[in-house]
């Protein structure tokens, strides 16, 4: 398993990493490695985000989530105060495949450098 960064694309700070987090698919299926970076349960869907498993999350997400209740709210880069994802514990929305709901917490891709090392 090589350890995988996910960086924010504006300032460069580390936002989260698999030390510190389980970086997941939208089945909420750990990736490990860039075999997996590609997996959708819809092939032809580009997947927009990186989810967050919420049983092991960065201090900064933890201290977003706990201002928001727990419920839903945004995630902005601590550093430089890019909006880079968002959470929801509230409305459990599906996948593509509708068998499963998503990770409640994510990175949108487009705001955000993954790295595997
Ligand atoms: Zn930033
Ligand atoms: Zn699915």
């Amino acid at each position: 398993m090589c350890n995988i960064s996910i960086k924010c694309q504006k300032c460069r700070s580390e936002l989260a990493s698999n030390d510190s987090s389980t970086i997941v698919d939208c089945h909420n299926k750990p990736i490990q490695d860039t075999l997996r970076i590609t997996y959708s349960c819809n092939e032809n869907v580009m997947e927009n985000n990186w989810y967050l498993a919420s049983t092991a999350l960065p201090d900064w997400i933890n201290t977003s989530i706990d201002e928001g209740n727990w419920q839903k709210g945004k995630l902005i880069c601590p550093n430089c105060t890019l909006r880079v994802g968002s959470f929801d514990f509230i409305s459990g929305i599906k996948c593509q495949c509708k068998q499963f709901v998503l990770p409640q917490i994510h990175l949108v891709k487009s705001k955000v450098d993954i790295y595997f090392r």
